[in-house]
This record gives C-alpha cells, sequence and structure tokens, in this order.
C-alpha cells in the first residue's frame, strides 16, 4: 500500500460495504454522522471518495462520488472492485474492520493473557487494533470471508 492508495467515504447504508473493504485494507470511513452534507464534508477533507446509495446526493455538489447499484454487500463489493480495479493483495487484514485504525502485528507473548489456550496453541500470527484494544487472528472467519472474496475476485 502506498500513499496514493484510493480511500473511501461510505454513507451509513454501506456498513457492512465498508467492513469488507478495510478487510482488503482500504481506509474507509463509515457511521452513522456520514450522510448527506456530513458525508460531502467528511469526503472533500479527506479526499475521500463518496460511496452511497442516496441518489439525493448529486443535488449537493459532491466531490466525487460512486454510486453504489445494488442493496447487496457482495454486489456492492463487486462493483467498488471493479470501478477501483481493487484487487486482494498484501493489505489483506491489516487495517481494524470496526474502527478503520491500521493494525499492528504481535507477538504470541503479548497476547498469551488475551486469547483461550487453544488459540494461542493453533496460531501464530496475530494483529492488535490499539484504538480497539481488539486482537485478530487469522480464524475460521476469515476463511470463509477469502472465500467469498474469491468469488469475486479470482485470483
Ligand atoms: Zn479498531
Amino acid at each position: 500500500m502506498n500513499d496514493k492508495e484510493i480511500t473511501f467515504a461510505a454513507d451509513r447504508m454501506l456498513g457492512r460495504l465498508a467492513k469488507w473493504l478495510r478487510m482488503l485494507g482500504c481506509d474507509v470511513t463509515c457511521g452513522r454522522h456520514l450522510s448527506g452534507h456530513g458525508l460531502i464534508r467528511a469526503a472533500r477533507t479527506e479526499g475521500r471518495l463518496i460511496l452511497t446509495r442516496d441518489r439525493s446526493l448529486r443535488r449537493k455538489q459532491p466531490p466525487p462520488l460512486l454510486f453504489i447499484e445494488s442493496n447487496d454487500y457482495v454486489e456492492q463489493l463487486r462493483q467498488v472492485m471493479g470501478a477501483c480495479d481493487l484487487r486482494p493483495g498484501a493489505g489483506l487484514f491489516t487495517r481494524c474492520l470496526v474502527c478503520n485504525s491500521r493494525l499492528e502485528p504481535r507477538e504470541k507473548d503479548f497476547v498469551e493473557k488475551l486469547v483461550p489456550p487453544h488459540v494461542l496453541a493453533t496460531q501464530e500470527r496475530f494483529s492488535w487494533c490499539g484504538r480497539c484494544q481488539k486482537l485478530y487472528w487469522p480464524a475460521t472467519h476469515q476463511h470463509k470471508m477469502l472465500d467469498a472474496l474469491g468469488k469475486i475476485a479470482p485470483p
């Protein structure tokens, strides 16, 4: 990931899409406050591409935006990945799905007291979100997400 990487401001109807884009490593701001003028302001201030389902937004003279066609998050993800030429790559699982912060790699001795013993025994790689105080590791749900992603963007 370099500094010219595209960043997004997703409207509050697109929370699930935002999580998936974060899984890819994309910088996506999203939240309850992000709709209408709030969304436009956030996108303009931070130079983000707007992702929205709100047709009326165009009348508010927004910065560049991508209107999301589908209600289905898989289709939404497919659309954004196609439009922005995103691929699953080195950025995968480098960002907190909840708060959008970058995750930091953590050694086993750091996580010892934070995870159940079977996790400690079976996992080698851990990532830490300092903001949420949340630990991530490549567990089953990640594999499921990757499977789904493989169907959207075959390697
Ligand atoms: Zn976080």
